[in-house]
C-alpha cells in the first residue's frame, strides 16, 4: 500500500514534515480540511496590510497613518468574508481580535523605516527543480538593497522562537535563500525575520555554507516523504505542537486513526 507523493516541497511543508510526519501525511497528502484559526487569520490580515503599504504607497507616504487606513481596508475586506465568519467571534473577541492586529501593525515601524524600502517584489512566489523535485515558496518582500543586493524579507506575527528553538527556525530561513538561489540564480545577502509582536528584528546571513546545508537537509526530508510513501506510514510524533493541531481525530496519539489506504 502507497500513498501518492505530493507534487513539490516549500519551506512550510519541510518543517510540518520535521514536526510530525503525520500530520504532515493528513495536510499534503490526503488534504484533509483545517478549521481557520485565529493566529492564521490574523496573520493574513497583517500581511495584506503590509504587503499594500510598501507595494501601493511611494516611500514618503509610507506612514502609521496610511498603515492604519490599509488595516481598515483589509478589516472590512475580512469581515464579510466567510474565513471570518467560521472564526464564531463574538463582539469582543473581534475587537479584540482587531486591537491585536493595529498593535502589530504599529509595531512593524518600531523594526524599520519603510520609506527606505526598496521593494522589487511581494507575495513572490518561486520554485526550482532541486534533485528530481520542485521545491516551491512564497516569500513576503524581496527588497533590494543600497547596495543593489537581493535581501529577503520575511513577517512573523507570532512569539519568536525561544532561544532553544530559534537555530530550527532560522534553517527553515535560509531555505528562502536556496529558493532563491536556484529560482532567481542569486543569493540573498540577508534573510531578514521581522518579528511583530515583540518587536524583533532576526537577521541571516546565508554562506555557500548554509546553502550547502539546506540543500542536504532538504533532499534527505524529500527522501524521507518518498520512504514513507511507498511504505504507508507516516509516524505521528507527538509534541507541544499537538495543542494546534487539527488532526486529533484522525491520529493515534489522540485515539484516532489516519484515513485508510486504497489499494493502487
Ligand atoms: S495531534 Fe500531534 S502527533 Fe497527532 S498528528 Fe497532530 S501534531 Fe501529530
Amino acid at each position: 500500500m502507497s500513498l501518492t507523493l505530493p507534487a513539490s516541497l516549500s519551506p512550510t511543508r519541510v518543517s510540518s514534515f520535521t514536526d510530525c510526519p503525520l500530520a504532515f501525511r493528513l495536510r499534503a497528502i490526503d488534504r484533509l480540511p483545517e478549521p481557520p484559526s485565529p493566529h492564521m487569520t490574523r496573520g493574513t490580515l497583517v500581511h495584506r496590510v503590509l504587503e499594500r503599504l510598501i507595494w501601493e504607497h511611494p516611500g514618503e507616504h509610507r506612514t502609521p497613518e496610511v498603515a492604519a487606513a490599509e488595516l481598515e481596508r483589509a478589516w472590512t475586506e475580512l469581515h464579510c468574508s466567510e474565513e471570518f465568519a467560521a472564526l464564531g467571534l463574538d463582539r469582543d473577541e473581534e475587537a479584540a481580535f482587531l486591537a491585536d492586529a493595529s498593535g502589530l501593525v504599529t509595531n512593524y515601524f518600531a523594526l524599520e523605516d519603510p520609506a527606505r524600502v526598496d521593494a522589487v517584489g511581494v507575495e513572490l512566489s518561486l520554485e526550482a527543480e532541486i534533485e528530481g523535485f520542485r521545491l516551491r515558496g512564497i516569500i513576503d518582500r524581496l527588497d533590494m538593497s543600497e547596495t543593489g543586493e537581493l535581501v529577503v524579507v520575511d513577517y512573523k506575527t507570532g512569539r519568536a522562537p525561544s532561544a532553544r528553538y530559534e537555530k530550527a527556525k532560522l534553517a527553515g530561513v535560509h531555505l528562502y535563500a536556496l529558493l532563491c538561489e536556484q529560482a532567481l540564480g542569486e543569493v540573498p545577502v540577508e534573510v531578514r525575520l521581522l518579528h511583530l509582536r515583540e518587536p524583533l528584528s532576526i537577521t541571516a546571513v546565508p554562506s555557500p555554507q548554509t546553502l550547502r546545508g539546506q540543500r542536504v537537509r532538504t533532499v534527505a526530508v524529500w527522501k524521507a516523504i518518498e520512504r514513507a510513501c511507498q511504505r504507508g506510514d507516516f509516524a505521528p510524533k507527538p509534541s507541544p505542537l499537538c495543542d494546534y493541531c487539527s488532526y486529533h481525530a484522525w491520529c493515534p496519539a489522540f485515539g484516532g486513526s489516519p484515513p485508510s489506504i486504497s489499494a493502487p
